[in-house]
């Protein structure tokens, strides 16, 4: 791994939660288009994402209602 791949697997998390400036992002895709080590660490990166997203979403709405249920008690009135 050189220093330009080092550098951008330290910033690709942050391109794939969304934090990435697009001057930065035209980079990262000009590098990928020519660098396979990087193109497929960026591939798996991207689809661990996909997996953790969808499991959280289907256990969101169940932990979020026992939090409720417990907060509701201690609720101001009125
Ligand atoms: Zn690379």
């Amino acid at each position: 791994m050189d220093a330009d791949c080092e550098h951008l697997v330290r910033q690709l998390h942050a391109f794939l939660d969304g934090e990435c400036d697009e001057g930065w992002e035209v980079a990262l895709r000009a590098h990928l288009a020519d660098c396979p080590p990087c193109l497929r660490r960026a591939d798996f990166e991207r689809r661990l994402r996909m997996i953790v997203a969808t499991r959280c979403r289907q256990a969101a709405p169940q932990v979020l209602h026992e939090r409720l249920v417990r907060m509701l008690p201690s609720w101001p009135q009125g």
